[in-house]
């Protein structure tokens, strides 16, 4: 199964994907998170350091992928979950979407695309241009992680507009939005009235969920030594089983720029 994890930026994604591989890989699935966003911080609390990104080593060896092997750009995380940045374009040049087809282009030559049970896509997800919804070509299930805020909705509306887009040529869906660093989900839900989508969890903000990210660990990784930190592994645990359940999704139909201003605003 492969899965694309998208929202605005510094919403959560690339904590919520670290916590969701591991807790996929807990229930017994080989998973691969791929990091898509240029920060190339996607999977820090896997591994606790920043990778060498596919594009620095694709750039090292003047782009001979023969010369690339997988221990160059696959590094084992916590838990087994296998970890992969694909890097950024230039600042100001370049495509993300070229680097997204260059990664898989290369993890299908070392093999290792098909290798695993799930790869899960962390993207970045402020303005879906075609380069960055490169992504959802590959991907069984779209998630969004939004708080409960107009910029974040506004995006992932954005987001679930470019999902409706590429399910008319692949079978992808939407398993619905993730609520993030949130107790308030009033304009979360009067978005989902307006444009239908289920809404898999809601986390409100945790300064665990905070500090484990600056230590570069998963919640999983700091709750073997704190249990009063499993509540909050449940809350990753659940998106997963709900994913594993293979959910039927929604082909959305995102709402007009006007109406999401006027469903939205607060006046
Ligand atoms: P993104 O990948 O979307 O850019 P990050 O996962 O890097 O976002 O998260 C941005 C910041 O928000 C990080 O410092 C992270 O620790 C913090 N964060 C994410 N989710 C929560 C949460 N539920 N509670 C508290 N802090 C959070
Ligand atoms: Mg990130």
């Amino acid at each position: 199964m492969k899965l694309a994890v998208y929202g605005k930026g510094g919403i959560g994604k690339s904590t919520i994907s670290c916590n969701l591989s591991l807790a996929l890989a807990k229930r017994g699935k080989k998973v691969l998170q791929l990091g898509c966003d240029p920060k190339h911080d996607s999977t820090f609390s896997l591994t606790g350091f920043l990778i060498p990104t596919i594009i620095d080593t694709l750039q090292s060896k003047d782009y001979h992928y023969e010369n690339v092997w997988s221990e160059d750009v696959i590094y084992q995380g916590y838990g087994n979950v296998d970890c992969v940045e694909a890097g950024g374009p230039p600042a100001g040049a370049g495509c993300g979407g070229y680097v997204v087809g260059e990664t898989v282009k290369l993890l299908k030559e070392l093999n290792a695309f098909y290798e695993y049970d799930i790869i899960l896509f962390d993207v970045l997800g402020d303005v879906v241009c075609g380069g960055f919804s490169a992504p959802l070509n590959y991907a069984d299930y779209c998630l969004i992680v939004t708080d409960n805020g107009f910029d974040a909705l506004f995006a992932a509306n954005r987001i679930a507009a470019s999902v409706k887009e590429k399910a008319r040529t692949h079978p992808i869906r939407l398993a619905g939005l993730i609520g993030n660093r949130t107790s308030k989900r009033d304009l979360i839900q009067k978005y989902v009235e307006a444009c239908p989508m289920p809404v898999l969890e809601v986390l409100p903000h945790f300064e665990d969920i905070r500090i484990s990210r600056i230590k570069g660990k998963t919640l999983f990784e700091l709750a073997e030594n704190e249990s009063d930190l499993d509540y909050l592994c449940e809350y990753y645990l659940s998106i997963a089983d709900q994913l594993l359940a293979q959910p039927e999704g929604v082909i959305p139909n995102e709402i007009s720029d006007r109406d999401i201003f006027q469903i939205l605003s607060h006046f």
